[in-house]
C-alpha cells in the first residue's frame, strides 16, 4: 500500500498540514487541507506528481473536522463527482457550520471567561470558519471504530482516538503497524485537548484530556513502527513520544493544581496565570487546556469543584 504524504500550506499559526494519499484503488485521500487557493494548488501538484487528478479521488477521509484538515472536503468531493466523504459522527460542531456555537458559548461562560473575551473568541471563530465548507448529515458517511477501509490490496483499520476532538480518528495498517493519526500525535508539540461540547449531551463538556490519555495508550498498545501526524515529520519512536507527552501532562497537571487557590478559581483564572500573554486563538486554547486539566484533576479526586451561579469554581480539597 503506497502512502504518499503531501504537505499543504495553511494560513494558521501551526504551519503546513499533512494530508495522505493512499495511491490504491479506490483512490483515497486522508485529510484535505484548508479551503485556500494556495492549498488546492499545492494539492493538485502533489496529486499530479503521483500520477493522479482530483477527479480520480473516490474517498475523502477526515481524521477530524478542524479547518486545516477538512476545509477542502466539499470542493474535492464536488470536483471528483462520485467521491464519498467519511468523518466520525462525533465531529458535529464543524459539520454543521459550527451550529454548536451557542453550546460553546455556554461552556466558555461556565469556564469563567468574561463576556468581552467570549465575544472576541466568537469573532475569531468567524474568521477561521471561512477556511472550511460545512456539510449536512446526508453528505457524509460516518467512520466507525474498528471498521476497515478496504483497498485492492489490503485495508486500513479505523481507530476512534478521541481527545484532540471528540471524533478524531486514526488509521492503522496492520501489515506493518503504520498509523495515520491526524492531530492525535504530533512530533514537536503536545496536541491540545480542545474544549468541545459532549456529542452525546452538548450541555456538558467532553472529557477531552481523560479521553486523550486513553487514546494515546491505545495507540501504544498497537506498537506502531511509524506514525504519520497531522503536522510535522512522521514519528518513528512512538514509545519515546508517549513518555514525553505523559511527562508534559503531569507537569502541567501539577502546575494547574498549584494554581487552585483556597478562595476558588475558574478555568479562566488558571488560563490567565499559565499563559498571561496568550492572545487570539491561543486565548481559546489556553482556556481549553485549563479546563481539560482542572476536569481531570477533579475526576481523579485531586481538587474539589462546585457550580457557583453559572460558573465552575475549583478549590483545594478540604
Ligand atoms: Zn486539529
Ligand atoms: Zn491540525
Amino acid at each position: 500500500m503506497r502512502v504518499i504524504p503531501i504537505s499543504l500550506p495553511t494560513p494558521f499559526y501551526i504551519g503546513p498540514v499533512n494530508v495522505y494519499l493512499i495511491a490504491e484503488d479506490p483512490l483515497t485521500i486522508i485529510d484535505t487541507g484548508p479551503k485556500t487557493k494556495e492549498a488546492i494548488e499545492v494539492l493538485r501538484a502533489g496529486l499530479r506528481k503521483a500520477g493522479f487528478l482530483v477527479s480520480d479521488l473516490r474517498r475523502i477521509v477526515l481524521t477530524h473536522a478542524h479547518e486545516d484538515h477538512c476545509g477542502l472536503a466539499k470542493s474535492l468531493r464536488d470536483e471528483a463527482k462520485n467521491a464519498e466523504v467519511f468523518v466520525h459522527n462525533w465531529e458535529t460542531g464543524h459539520r454543521h457550520s459550527r451550529l454548536e456555537y451557542e453550546e460553546h458559548r455556554k461552556l466558555l461562560v461556565r469556564a469563567g471567561v468574561p463576556d468581552d473575551e467570549v465575544e472576541r473568541m466568537r469573532r475569531m471563530y468567524e474568521g477561521v470558519r471561512k477556511y472550511a465548507d460545512s456539510f449536512g448529515d446526508d453528505e457524509y458517511t460516518s467512520l466507525w471504530d474498528d471498521a476497515e477501509l478496504e483497498f485492492e490490496s489490503g485495508s486500513l483499520r479505523i481507530l476512534h482516538t478521541p481527545g484532540h476532538t471528540p471524533g478524531s480518528c486514526s488509521f492503522l495498517r496492520e501489515a506493518d503497524r503504520t498509523i495515520i493519526a491526524g492531530d492525535c500525535v504530533l512530533k514537536r508539540i503536545t496536541p491540545n485537548p480542545v474544549l468541545s461540547p459532549d456529542p452525546i449531551d452538548p450541555s456538558r463538556r467532553f472529557p477531552s484530556l481523560a479521553e486523550y490519555l486513553v487514546s494515546l495508550a491505545r495507540l501504544r498498545s498497537l506498537s506502531p513502527t511509524l506514525v504519520y501526524g497531522g503536522h510535522g515529520e512522521p514519528i518513528r519512536d512512538y514509545e519515546e513520544l508517549f513518555h514525553r507527552y505523559f511527562r508534559a501532562f503531569q507537569e502541567r497537571q501539577a502546575k494547574v493544581i498549584g494554581l487552585v487557590a483556597k478562595t476558588g478559581v475558574s478555568a479562566w483564572d488558571v488560563a490567565i496565570e499559565m499563559f498571561p500573554r496568550a492572545d487570539d486563538v491561543h486565548r481559546f486554547l489556553s482556556v481549553s487546556e485549563a479546563v481539560a486539566h482542572l476536569d481531570l484533576a477533579h475526576t481523579e479526586g485531586k481538587i474539589a469543584y462546585e457550580l457557583s451561579g453559572q460558573r465552575d469554581v475549583y478549590k483545594p480539597l478540604a
